[in-house]
């Protein structure tokens, strides 16, 4: 039995999200969703666990990022080649869309775990002959497109993904819906659940919901309400047809709009939010549903530099699969674990030197930003006074390292980026900075593991989760964050990075950033080295054996896919 019909036979659990992170080649991702859906299926693989993945090829990726002199964001398509990473299969599914049925055919994509085993990831394609040529290019941009192209990804995406499985002879049990985008994959299962004539009871949908939500696992991802995917029903009706009638989508989707988080909560068994503060935050916008909490963790094995890799491998052989053991790494010796951080430092001053031309200094402060580029992330928050800054410059020099795609409809993203620039030129020669365009899963790794601080300045509660702090963490780099997010659960002020309070809820206002790096945390880089190090230790060891896709992913199977 080759690899795939073993996957078939031994599935029961089909992930399904819109975006994934397999390697940076594969440009099916756009940013921290797509990460983690890669991280899990990664550990998927590691723990050797029956599940498949579901999601769309994607073959023109999701932005091409080009800075023009003037800092504008050109958007460029990201193709991507699929024949070079993955196999297609041989079997084709329809689904009907706006009236004409649209063909579908998966590419196999094959997660391999160092350990052996491996995990299927199916990639749906609509670029097919039988197709005309607009729904050829359903499957070419991620998060592209208007409302319409969305509607139809997203149903190319769960009846299609449901099709899919069902044609290749997978026999699912659970259905996990990573974000809304995936809620339609609810519908051919309540079509499954049509209770016969006789068996109606007092309520007025024709359908046992209660079948469906038995399968259904659903994590939602953002507090933002305007993150969550709503189209109108002249639409619905138009791409959909009635492939379940429309009084039946507004009593499950919202009675205005077709919801997709409505649909997928009121669908799902088993629903979660990405940290404590994220589902008491999604218990306040959505009262009556039980949602329960699963806070992220990232894949150690590939979000750890090779320094600290070989460091770890040499004490604990297992620990990429057992990153338990890494409770211990405050046991390593200093001046190992500021070997292993230089060396990371001096490739990442290597590639920024190569990539921007600006070189960077490996004895001073270097500071790093990297980050989906929207509103409530407050990109321009250490920006936010200029003079202050340049201050704190010049007491305690530093360096600062940023980077981020904005979506090509988000306005205030591009301005982030624009502004950024102007900040660049304005402080030439007062403050080493530069910007790197094509923020990806590489350019990320070398950051969280290159930089000595990593900086994060949401508006709380926004930050459902955020992970490039976990995978800073695992390098030693110090977070220094505002509270929310995973980092109200790993922050020890002082001990595992620092903490930004302070700052008056709703302003833009950075004194309580500024305090914290002209007071704490510059002045210990340069006057205590061993204290600096104590803290990379205790970042490490407090933070690797928690905030772990292995943890997060059994938490997954023993509370959501066991029920
Ligand atoms: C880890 C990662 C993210 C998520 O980081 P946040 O902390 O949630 O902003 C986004 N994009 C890339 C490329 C990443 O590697």
């Amino acid at each position: 039995m080759n690899f795939f019909e073993r996957s078939v036979r031994r599935a029961r659990i089909a992930y399904f999200s819109m975006e994934i992170a397999l390697r940076p080649e594969v440009h099916t991702y756009s940013g921290g969703l797509g990460v983690l859906a890669g991280d899990t299926a990664r550990t998927a693989a590691d723990l050797d666990l029956p599940m498949v993945f579901v999601t769309l090829l994607s073959k023109q990726g999701y932005v091409h990022q080009e800075i023009s002199s003037d800092g504008a964001q050109a958007n460029r398509p990201d193709p991507w080649s699929p024949a070079d990473w993955a196999e297609p299969l041989p079997n084709m599914v329809a689904v009907r869309i706006a009236g004409r049925d649209v063909w579908i055919r998966p590419w196999l994509y094959r997660v391999e775990c160092p350990l052996g085993h491996a995990i299927p990831v199916l990639l749906l394609d609509t670029d097919l002959q039988e197709n005309e040529p607009a729904d050829r290019r359903i499957t070419d941009v991620l998060y592209g497109g208007d409302d319409a192209y969305r509607l139809k990804q997203e149903i190319v995406l769960g009846i299609g993904g449901q099709l899919i499985l069902r044609a290749l002879g997978f026999e699912i049990e659970k259905f996990h819906l990573n974000e809304g985008h995936a809620a339609l994959l609810t519908l051919p299962l309540l079509r499954e659940a049509a209770l016969r004539d006789g068996d109606q009871s007092s309520s007025s949908l024709r359908y046992d919901t209660g079948a469906v939500r038995r399968r259904c696992v659903f994590t939602t991802h953002t507090p933002v309400d305007a993150g969550f995917d709503r189209f109108d029903y002249d639409l619905v009706r138009d791409t959909l047809g009635d492939y379940v009638e429309l009084e039946t989508l507004k009593a499950l989707a919202g009675p205005a709009r077709l919801n997709m988080t409505q649909l997928a909560l009121n669908l799902s068994g088993y629903v979660n939010g990405v940290a404590r503060r994220h589902a008491e935050t999604a218990r306040k916008m959505f009262p009556g549903y039980e949602i329960s909490s699963i806070t992220n963790g990232v894949h150690v094995h590939t979000w750890t530099h090779r320094a600290f890799a070989d460091l770890h491998a040499s004490r604990y052989p297992n620990w990429a699969h057992e990153p338990e053991m890494l409770a211990f790494a405050d046991q390593m010796d200093d001046a190992s674990v500021w070997t292993a951080h230089q060396s990371a430092k001096a490739e990442l001053i290597a590639h920024i030197a190569a990539a921007s031309g600006t070189h960077l200094r490996d004895d001073r402060p270097l500071i790093g930003y990297a980050r989906r580029m929207t509103a409530y992330k407050r990109p321009e928050l250490i920006f936010s006074d200029i003079e202050r800054l340049i201050t704190i410059a010049g007491e305690h020099p530093f360096q600062l390292v940023l980077a981020g795609l904005a979506h090509p409809d988000d306005k205030g993203g591009a301005e982030a980026i624009a502004a950024f620039h102007r900040h660049i030129r304005r402080l030439d020669g007062i403050i080493e900075m530069v910007f790197l365009p094509g923020y990806d899963m590489q350019l990320s790794a070398a950051l969280v593991a290159g930089c000595d601080i990593w900086l994060n300045t949401p508006l709380p509660p926004l930050e459902a989760s955020g992970t490039s702090g976990m995978k800073a963490a695992l390098n030693g780099v110090l977070n220094l964050s505002v509270l929310d997010g995973w980092w109200l659960e790993g922050c020890v002020d002082g001990v595992t990075g620092w903490s930004i309070e302070g700052s008056p809820p709703g302003t833009g206002d950075g004194s309580a950033l500024y305090a914290k790096l002209e007071d704490v945390v510059l002045p210990l880089y340069y006057r205590d080295r061993s204290r600096w190090v104590w803290m990379m230790k205790q970042a490490i060891s407090k933070i690797a054996p928690l905030f772990n896709s292995h943890r997060m992913m059994s938490r997954y199977v023993t509370e959501a896919y066991a029920r």
